[in-house]
């Protein structure tokens, strides 16, 4: 573990001094520089809750995003579109099962998997099954034939949106992030927009992090009524939507920003509309957000 957060710390390093490299290229490095040393062997161990490595992909993320340590884990995967390693694993074991099920009977390592195999129980055998079945594909171990891995991968994906979709409405601070995210695709603005220090604000913002009166009075334990906005006088709790869509404070930023988007705002399209933002229009909301909030931290703390 410790050669992959060196390996990891590297990387970083690297991106320091070469600054705002996209995410191909990170996902590149990731891939080849950190993820082998994560997933050594993993064909034979990979069954195993490994929370080390889970902690070491999710740093390289929250570093790439520009988020801080209590980002909700959940919604780093699911922002880069990267699987995570557990579910990663279970392709690596397939891969060496696929090459024991090509080696002839006679020879050692096959002999001891059909050991394996024949117990069944507890062993890595079984766990193949557990993961065949997860995949649907029960034939495989059932008749011992080689799996197809494109298949494999996809059952993956699969895997990890339906058990993203169980957990990630359990987070409180990502109340919001589901009411427009509903996949575990790569999202535009990771994709395209090199600047970290923009990526940095949208991420924030998306993953309910970023320190607007909602967020800050969770550090106080203020209950979320009381979490009201203090840069205008409706009233109203200081959340992500009252932030872009609401607050007076900003009434200009916001008219401009949807003249250029053509859109007109009225009552009943608001909350739409606000989904719609984050879905489709990562490079105006990012201006926009910076616009705003540095507004709000002039009003605050000049
Ligand atoms: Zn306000």
């Amino acid at each position: 573990m410790q050669l992959a957060e060196l390996a990891l710390g590297s990387i970083i390093s690297k991106f320091k001094s070469l600054r705002n490299v996209g995410y191909e290229t990170f996902t590149k490095l990731f891939r080849s520089g950190v993820q082998p040393i994560l997933e050594y062997s993993s064909g034979v161990w990979g069954f195993h809750k490994a929370i080390d490595i889970d902690k070491i992909q999710n740093r390289a993320i929250r570093y790439f995003l520009g988020l801080h340590k209590f980002a909700p884990n959940i919604a780093l995967n699911s922002e880069m579109g990267w699987v995570s390693p557990s579910f990663n694993r279970y392709i690596c074991m397939l891969r060496l099962w696929n090459r024991l099920m090509l080696k002839p009977d006679t020879e050692l390592c096959k002999k001891l998997f059909l050991v394996d195999y024949n117990l069944s129980d507890k062993n890595w055998s079984s766990e193949i099954k557990k993961i065949c079945n997860d995949l649907q594909i029960e034939t495989v171990y059932e008749n011992k034939t080689v799996c197809d891995l494109a298949y494999v991968k996809d059952g993956v994906k699969e895997l990890m949106l339906k058990d993203w979709r169980e957990n990630v409405v359990k987070k409180p601070k990502l109340r919001t992030y589901v009411t427009f995210k509903n996949n575990v695709d790569v999202e535009p603005y990771v994709k395209h927009c090199n600047l970290r220090q923009n990526r940095s604000i949208m991420a924030q913002i998306r993953c309910g992090i970023l320190p607007i009166r909602l967020e800050t009075g969770r550090f106080c334990r203020l209950p979320v009524d009381n979490r009201l906005c203090e840069l205008c006088n409706l009233g109203k709790v200081e959340d992500e939507f009252h932030f872009m869509m609401e607050c007076s404070l900003y009434q200009g930023e916001r008219e401009r920003l949807f003249n250029a988007l053509n859109v007109d705002i009225r009552d009943d399209n608001k909350e739409e509309v606000f989904k719609d933002l984050f879905r489709n229009n990562w490079r105006e909301v990012i201006l926009y957000l910076k616009y705003i909030w540095k507004k709000r931290q002039d009003k605050l703390f000049k």
